[in-house]
């Protein structure tokens, strides 16, 4: 697909040539969503509508990405929330840019060293990282960035119901050279006198700070013009005090705590953070990571290197996640960010990406997020619009079943996970090995007997 050429009407129109009607129509549930569904809608109102009214019924919702201090681009955006509201469909924005930067580079954002000179933290990339405790002075700017979009689309009489963010290299994080920075910073020690011994303490107040930034700065003042919008950010999820994997700008700085499994290190992480940001969807990150395959040679099944750990991720999020709460995950399935130069890893095959999108079905998820580069759109697509119709044709699971399986096998062999309702369970067994044996687990202290089924959820009766 040919996408760095193309006007946002043709990408669009080649989305909708190259997937077929959902066979089980979305109904109540979220559409997928993502980093290349979003753009500007044609200026014929109609066509816009058909464009809209096409990608709904192939479950894609698109969003607006909004710009602040950018007219036009409010202007289009406000149009296509009453488009998609005419439609009666939901009404999604992507507003990332609003929330950017606490550290702008100003000096008063800074760290500050023993002799009174400011310094940042290049550790991050080309972002100015400066102090976790001199952002206060900037919340005003982003607060009004922020009150600049959800107002406009109050005054339209549009109801947003899905507004997300990728929030990432700003604000305070512990990563990378952010604890050494922060050694050296007559501030934060001042706020943190046991900083150099405690990892943990310096996490636990950066992590509160950040979760307060975007409480204030972004869900306080949509929740005042959009009470019913649902609110979250990349990467901010409910947990079991555990993250099992890196974002692409992310390295454990030298003496920071880890888990170790096989060659993979995984990170404790505050556990509050999703509750004190406010957010109000859950948006874990399922990814193939390009270093991912290389950390569990142990496994000889190459796709059980990727499935392990993407279930993991799933799985924390899905048992830390109440009912209540959307649990909408970020997935990716080609190999994600594989750095140049350095020796390819084997693809995670379809078949696998397939079974994974199941079991993080059945284990909360409600719909997905993508994120892909340009030139995969179509082909991700298709992947995760038929994993989205094949859960479609169980409603009654989705809207009211229970997951009930959590664990992750270590090693390869059967994976199972269910929804539960009443006496039935919606099931899926993922094999990695040969064997054609029944598989017998524990539900609420009776047994459930799962035969094997390649590629299909089964639907079955908890036993005594
Ligand atoms: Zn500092």
């Amino acid at each position: 697909m040919s996408t760095q050429h193309s006007t946002d009407e043709e990408r669009f129109q080649s989305l909708i040539d190259g997937l077929p009607r959902l066979t089980n129509p979305r109904g109540e549930r979220l559409p997928l969503r993502g980093s290349r569904l979003e753009g500007e809608l044609p200026p014929d109102d109609g066509r816009a509508r058909e464009i809209l009214a096409a990608l709904d019924a192939r479950g894609i919702g698109l969003c607006a990405r909004v710009k602040p201090h950018d007219t036009r681009s409010l202007e289009c955006a406000v149009r296509m929330g009453r488009l998609q509201q005419e439609l009666d469909l939901p009404v999604g924005v992507h507003a990332s840019e609003a929330l950017y930067g606490f550290f702008n580079g100003a000096e008063h954002t800074l760290h500050v060293d023993s002799h009174g000179r400011s310094f940042s933290d290049s550790s991050f990339g080309s972002r100015r990282m400066g102090c976790p405790f001199r952002l206060e002075s900037r919340k005003t700017e982003i607060q009004s960035q922020m009150r600049s979009i959800f107002e406009a689309y109050r005054n339209a009489r549009i109801d947003v119901s899905f507004v997300y963010f990728d929030w990432e290299i700003d604000g305070p994080i512990e990563w990378n050279g952010a604890w050494a920075s922060a050694k050296r910073c007559r501030v934060c020690t001042e706020h943190l006198p046991d900083l150099a011994q405690n990892f943990f303490g310096f996490q636990k107040r950066l992590r509160r700070i950040r979760s307060r930034l975007q409480r204030e700065c972004a869900v306080d003042i949509i929740s005042q013009y959009h009470p019913n919008a649902l609110v979250g950010n990349y990467a901010v999820y409910p947990h079991a005090g555990i993250r099992y994997w890196y974002d692409y700008f992310e390295t454990l700085p030298d003496g920071a705590p880890y888990i170790a499994d096989q060659y993979a290190r995984y990170r404790p992480w505050y556990e509050h953070e999703f509750d004190e940001a406010g957010y109000t969807f859950a948006n874990p990150v399922i990814y193939t990571w390009y270093p991912t395959w290389s950390w569990y040679p142990g496994f000889e099944v190459d796709d059980y290197r990727w499935f392990y750990n993407m279930l993991l991720v799933a799985s924390n999020a899905g048992a830390s996640t109440p009912s209540e709460v959307p649990l909408v995950p970020w997935v990716h399935w080609h190999t994600t960010d594989a750095p140049d130069g350095m020796e390819a890893v084997p693809q995670m095959s379809e078949c696998a990406y397939r079974e994974l999108l199941a079991h993080t079905f059945l284990r909360g998820a409600d719909s997905w997020m993508m994120w892909c580069p340009a030139g995969e759109t179509l082909s991700e697509l298709q992947l995760l619009q038929k994993a989205y119709d094949e859960a479609g044709a169980w409603p009654q699971y989705a809207s009211r079943g229970t997951p009930v399986l959590f664990e992750v096998p270590r090693e390869p062999g059967p994976v199972v996970s269910a929804r539960r309702r009443g006496g039935t369970l919606l099931v899926r067994r993922t094999d990695f090995t040969d064997t054609t044996d029944a598989v017998r687990v524990r539900v609420d202290g009776r047994t459930l007997t799962v035969p094997r089924k390649d590629g299909e959820y089964q639907e079955l009766p908890l036993g005594m």
